[in-house]
């Protein structure tokens, strides 16, 4: 009898043993058993995230991605960079394909219905680049002209719901973007002052227009789930503590755009 019953006790234990669910892991513990930290970056956003003459990616998106790799996995060399374009990041992230997007990526109401954003890591605003020979000196005098932004920006958005007389023509990177410019499809393009700066310090014949149509804090995106929130503390702490001792302020210096 006593036999029977360990017996079944035995047998009770093992089938509660195989039933029992494993607890999903949490991202961070999944980063460091990887031993890699996988990053959604732009490659066409300079100074953020950018080729160098090599094929490099370089930029501070690039720099702040080590910056959490060596915090995180003990290695900034312990990453692979996965190029996103504004339309797609998004999706990259929610699929599981990249565990964070550091990608020019602005805070926005819309967003954080889905996502999980880190403090702001840096404050661009929305500005026009046209040609030097154009005579605009803001958004108004594009009415009935021709404007270009990428898809899935926030510029795209803006510009379609504030300024409807103006023709918006869409294009999925900067490089596509800035090549219609040249050709004369369009009169202008709308994007962060960041982003176009590049283009205008590259371009003489190009200039961007004094004013500012918005505010776009840029910041780390994360997967809105449970999963995600003891990498987001991490991340949190890791630029706060660059905020206070000055650190964020010399890569922002390093890349000159120093706020
Ligand atoms: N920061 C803006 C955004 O998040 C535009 C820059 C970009 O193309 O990523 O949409």
């Amino acid at each position: 009898m006593k036999k029977l019953f360990l017996a079944l006790l035995i047998l009770c234990l093992f089938i509660c043993g195989c039933s029992k669910k494993e607890k999903p892991k949490d991202d961070l513990t999944k980063i460091t058993e990887r031993n890699e930290l996988i990053v959604g970056v732009r490659d066409d956003t300079m100074p953020f995230g950018f080729r160098d003459k090599t094929g490099n990616l370089v930029g501070l998106d690039i720099d702040l991605a080590k910056i959490i790799a060596k915090n995180v996995v003990g290695n900034e060399n312990k990453i692979k960079f996965v190029p996103v374009t504004a339309s797609n990041r998004i999706e990259k992230l929610s699929s599981g394909e990249v565990d964070i997007l550091i990608a020019t990526m602005s805070i926005t109401d819309q967003r954080q219905q889905i996502l999980y954003f880190s403090s702001p890591y840096y404050i661009a605003g929305q500005a026009i680049l046209t040609k030097k020979s154009n005579n605009a000196t803001g958004l108004r005098d594009f009415k009935g002209k021709k404007l270009i932004v990428v898809f899935g920006s926030t510029s795209e958005r803006n510009l379609k719901t504030n300024v409807p007389e103006v023709e918006v023509i869409g294009f999925k990177t900067y490089t596509e973007a800035y090549n219609a410019l040249k050709s004369g499809k369009a009169d202008g393009i709308v994007s962060d002052d960041t982003i176009l700066i590049g283009y205008a310090l590259n371009d003489t014949t190009l200039k961007i227009l004094p004013k500012r149509y918005s505010q776009e804090p840029y910041a780390i995106a994360f997967r809105k789930e449970k999963e995600s929130e003891r990498l987001l503390e991490r991340v949190n702490y890791i630029i706060d503590n660059m905020e206070s001792t000055g650190k964020l302020r010399k890569l922002q210096e390093k890349w000159g755009i120093k706020q």
